[in-house]
């Protein structure tokens, strides 16, 4: 039977603590569904969107597995690692551990680009139990030894989907081949998978999205001229004036960065986020204001 709360999970104590103080009281569709199959140690396929609870459904049994089997990790290896292709999900999955796992012990580092790579060769140094990590900047402290993935036991492989169409999938079945044989392993992915070769007679929970788009978000398609697209855009932004933030989406960094500065030029706080802008610049990205 499909558990309806969180105390019908046979997560420890301390776990249960946490959620309760995070006001969980309901396992998601995609919790209630793979957390039994996790806990049992099988792999599981599971197939769901951003934002239906899928990073507390891998990371609750790999916490429940590190609390019920405390060991010391491996020299520069992680007993857990989970490979995410963005830096801002990296940061949030790790928040997540933390969260859940506020009262138990364990050691946990994010690697990724973007930033200095010597803390993180020194948070890898005598080992972590838990490592969130972007592929490439993986693959840079592997190659050069600061990293190795023999000690990991559970292995999450999140957003598949996206990792494969960020150009991806060179690195991750690099990373797959210097994985041990033996280890648990959890895919997520929020369309049908691709690739599921990592997975051993895998477990498969699918949830169907159940609204496909935002309810509190307008829709509406403008045909306009290619020459007419940018004086489109201002007259929106003048109309949205007072009314909230707005994302413009672009197809090309550079196509961003042009656009950045034409609408900026109009006299509106404009920002460009894309992969070639620092972390830093990232982070300080705001979405556009009148000045
Ligand atoms: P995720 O899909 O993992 O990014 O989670 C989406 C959001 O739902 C996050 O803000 C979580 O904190 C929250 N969340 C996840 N599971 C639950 C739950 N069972 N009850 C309440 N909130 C949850």
């Amino acid at each position: 039977m499909t558990p309806t709360s969180f105390e019908e999970l046979a997560l420890a104590a301390p776990i249960k603590r946490a959620l309760a103080e995070l006001n969980y009281s309901t396992p998601s569709p995609i919790q209630a569904q793979s957390i039994p199959i996790l806990l049992e140690g099988r792999d599981l396929l599971g197939i769901a969107q951003t934002g239906t609870g899928k990073t507390a459904a891998f990371s609750l049994p790999i916490l429940d597995a590190l609390h019920n089997n405390p060991q010391r990790p491996r020299r520069r290896s992680a007993r857990v690692l989970v490979l995410t292709p963005t830096r801002e999900l990296a940061t949030q999955i790790s928040q997540s551990f933390d969260s859940y796992g506020r009262h138990l012990r364990f050691k946990k580092t994010l690697v990724f680009g973007g930033v200095g790579k010597n803390p993180q060769i020194r948070a890898m140094q005598s080992g972590v139990d838990v490592l969130v990590a972007c592929p490439g900047r993986l693959l840079d402290h592997m190659n050069e030894g600061d990293i190795e993935l023999s000690g990991v036991e559970y292995f999450v492989l999140d957003e598949v989907d996206r990792m494969l169409d960020m150009g991806f999938l060179r690195d991750v079945k690099t990373l797959r081949i210097a994985l041990p044989k033996k280890k648990q392993c959890n895919q997520q992915t929020s369309c049908n998978p691709r690739s599921a070769r990592c997975l051993m007679n895998p477990a498969s929970v699918s949830i169907a999205p159940e609204k496909t788009t935002a309810e509190k978000v307008d829709q509406a398609v403008c045909f306009v001229d290619k020459e007419s697209k940018k004086d489109l855009l201002l007259n929106h932004l003048a109309e949205q004036q007072g009314k909230g933030l707005t994302i413009v989406f672009s197809r090309t960094k550079h196509g961003a960065n042009k656009l950045c500065k034409s609408i900026n030029s109009h006299g509106f706080e404009a920002e460009a986020i894309h992969g070639n802008r620092s972390q830093p610049q990232r982070e300080d990205s705001q979405p556009f204001q009148r000045r």
